[in-house]
């Protein structure tokens, strides 16, 4: 289907709407996955145990209606609830315009592959969430993010007959798991066992784009990682020791390497081509 401008319009609207709905339930998911609680259990206020009506669950809007409070006893909510909702909001969009400018006209592969990289934002979201907090990443959600993605990777490749891709995809998260396990057992402490789970799913991600998506999200990682680490150095606000989490770090590599990555190796090749 060859989409019009007011086709794309309406697609970004859901995916607005869609983002803001999943970055309310990514709110429940960094509060409970960690603390070992079950996901379908309904939210009660912390302090008078009142449960949240429906109409206090709209994204952003209940909280902005309810002036950050229970609607109960008053108990203030935090801002960061709505905020996650907004930038899951926002990432949807952007991720979303993104695949559909790169894919037009969208076939049933593309959109299949739009998915798969919308969940990849929601985790990516939920995990630096996590990681900042709790120095973790639960396998509950990194073990079936890579079911998650050969699913629906295998059924692109399969609508869309682009076997390469699937194949880098594995290349990729075999590759990438590969190198973080290696950089454990080379300096173990470094790197959390998390991590390395974690880069499996980064690579099938990266992979799935090109070598220049893995290579780039791969190193950019590392590179932003050492800038901000540095810094705190700097500023003297981390000792050598104080362990900063990686993963945020490897999920923002990653994305630098899904929005830029395929560009910025064409563009490095170019100059080595003409040097
Ligand atoms: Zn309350």
């Amino acid at each position: 289907m060859i989409l019009s401008s007011a086709a794309i319009a309406t697609i970004l609207v859901f995916a607005a709407a869609f983002g803001l709905v999943i970055g309310s339930f990514l709110n429940v998911v960094v509060y409970r996955v960690p603390a070992g609680l079950p996901l379908t259990r309904e939210s009660r206020c912390p302090r008078c145990d009142s449960p949240v009506r429906p109409q206090h669950n709209v994204p952003v809007l209940s909280w902005l209606m309810l002036r950050g409070g229970c609607a109960d006893c008053g108990e203030p909510i935090s801002a960061r609830y709505p905020l996650v909702e907004l930038a899951t909001g926002a990432a949807f969009v952007l991720v979303a315009w993104a695949f559909i400018e790169a894919a037009l006209p969208m076939r049933g592969a593309d959109v299949v592959v739009l998915v798969a990289y919308l969940y990849f934002a929601a985790i990516s979201i939920a995990l630096s969430l996590i990681d900042l907090e709790t120095h973790r990443l639960p396998n509950g959600i990194v073990l079936p993010s890579y079911v998650v993605a050969g699913i629906l990777f295998v059924l692109a490749a399969a609508l869309g007959g682009s076997w390469s891709s699937l194949l880098s995809a594995a290349v990729g998260g075999a590759a990438l798991f590969a190198f973080y396990f290696v950089l454990r057992l080379v300096r173990p402490g470094g790197m959390g066992g998390g991590d390395v789970k974690l880069a499996g799913v980064i690579g099938i991600y990266l992979g799935w784009l090109g070598w220049g998506a893995l290579i780039v999200g791969g190193f950019a990682a590392f590179l932003l990682g050492g800038i901000f680490g540095g810094a705190l150095l700097l500023a003297r606000r981390a000792g050598r020791k104080t362990a900063i989490p990686f993963g945020p770090w490897m999920l923002v590599g990653a994305w630098v390497g899904i929005f830029a990555g395929q560009a910025l190796a064409a563009w490095y090749l170019g100059i080595l081509a003409i040097a």
